[in-house]
């Protein structure tokens, strides 16, 4: 592995590799294109027979029996809270280290973000929950950070010991597999988001709530569409939050092209990294466990100097990010919850150490190797 540098590094000093690849994954818009063409001469634009076959195909590659498409991840999750009835005065667990949404979710809801601290594997710690539940505590949100699944064995016997419902923030984790099961069928909802950047992107915004449970996603039918039950009686007030016709016809080209295959590659790269990246002592990946299969939306691990080693590889065209500096409780925006700097102090070690390596599907072996090249030079120093 000395000394490999790519051709093209050599002659420009640069060799980008960025965690964005969205011309690469729409390369074959034509063939899209030509489908979105169908729904502008059908004039089927909101609903319609494609929001229902991708709803299908969807919630059984993530072992559902019910899909219900929306507006957004963060939709999914805000429904399905309000679904539940949950919302003022209700407490819901969550990890401190999430993106913005699902606390965002939770607060809109009207509940409040309990927070509870990751472990090594950068998911909420199990063995910390019980401490977090009140009389108030209604819900458990863990989030498969990355795409790889929390401990839900354990979180489902305490879910069901003390009466609580499980809504999953899977939006890292379309097609993640815990001891062999979908996201949907380890908890009661799960929650998962097609933005760009996700692993199964749209043309702008999109989302899938997925469930087992009948009623509930008949309640979320209805909800997403006005609180309707038909044309003319509305059950409930409700919201305006359908997965756009459109953007459903985009997902399924990817669903029946492509999420196989995004997934694999994502495994494969991540597994030649964890190889590789296991031999440098400056760094610390999280414990893998063979039970799960993680999709690694994120490849990420704990590395020393992480600062430096961000500069020194964006200025080798190494495109590694931080996802993401500030913990939740620390946000301004959760100030009202009075956290302070050491209440979740593995979350803010991660956020502080850690440093995410473009892993998606147009990665390649050779870049890999370079990546860490890299990040060897960047030691050896
Ligand atoms: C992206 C994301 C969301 C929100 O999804 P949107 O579709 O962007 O609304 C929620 N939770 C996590 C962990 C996410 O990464």
């Amino acid at each position: 592995m000395n000394n490999f540098y790519p051709e093209q590094y050599a002659k420009t000093g640069q060799y980008p590799i960025n965690h964005n690849y969205l011309p690469s994954q729409f390369a074959d818009y034509e063939n899209i294109w030509r489908k979105v063409k169908q729904v502008v001469i059908d004039g089927d634009f909101t609903l319609g027979q494609a929001v229902d076959k991708f709803e299908a195909d969807f919630s059984a590659l993530n072992h559902g029996r019910f899909g219900v498409g929306v507006g957004s991840g963060t939709d999914a999750l805000f429904l399905s809270l309000k679904a539940l009835g949950i919302g003022d005065g209700d407490e819901v667990i969550t990890t401190p280290f999430t993106f913005f949404a699902t606390i965002g979710a939770i607060v809109t809801a009207g509940a409040k973000p309990v927070f509870v601290d990751i472990g090594d594997d950068h998911n909420i710690n199990a063995e910390l929950i019980e401490a977090a539940i009140t009389p108030r505590t209604k819900a458990i949100m863990p989030v498969h950070w990355a795409g790889i699944p929390c401990d839900m064995d354990k979180i489902q016997t305490i879910a069901t010991q003390y009466n609580l419902v499980i809504v999953a923030d899977a939006c890292h984790a379309i097609l993640s597999r815990y001891q062999g099961q979908g996201m949907a069928q380890v908890c009661d909802v799960a929650c998962f988001s097609m933005h760009p950047l996700k692993n199964l992107n749209v043309w702008g915004d999109g989302g899938v709530i997925v469930t087992n449970n009948e009623q509930l996603a008949q309640k979320l039918y209805s909800m997403r569409n006005h609180g309707l039950i038909n044309r003319d009686y509305c059950q409930e007030w409700a919201y305006n939050s359908r997965l756009d016709t459109i953007q459903a016809v985009v997902a399924q080209h990817l669903l029946d092209n492509k999420i196989e295959h995004i997934s694999q590659k994502r495994i494969e790269n991540a597994g030649l990294f964890d190889q590789l990246l296991s031999e440098i002592p400056q760094i610390v990946l999280p414990p893998r466990d063979s039970s799960k299969i993680g999709v690694y939306h994120l490849y990420m691990a704990i590395f020393e100097q992480r600062d430096a080693l961000q500069i020194f590889l964006n200025q080798k065209g190494v495109d590694a990010k931080v996802h993401y500096p500030v913990p939740m409780h620390l946000q301004p925006a959760a100030k009202s919850l009075g956290h302070q700097v050491g209440d979740f102090p593995t979350a803010e070690f991660l956020a502080n150490n850690c440093l995410s390596l473009p892993v998606h599907e147009f990665i390649t072996r050779d870049e890999i190797y370079y990546m860490v090249e890299c990040i060897q030079e960047f030691y050896s120093k």
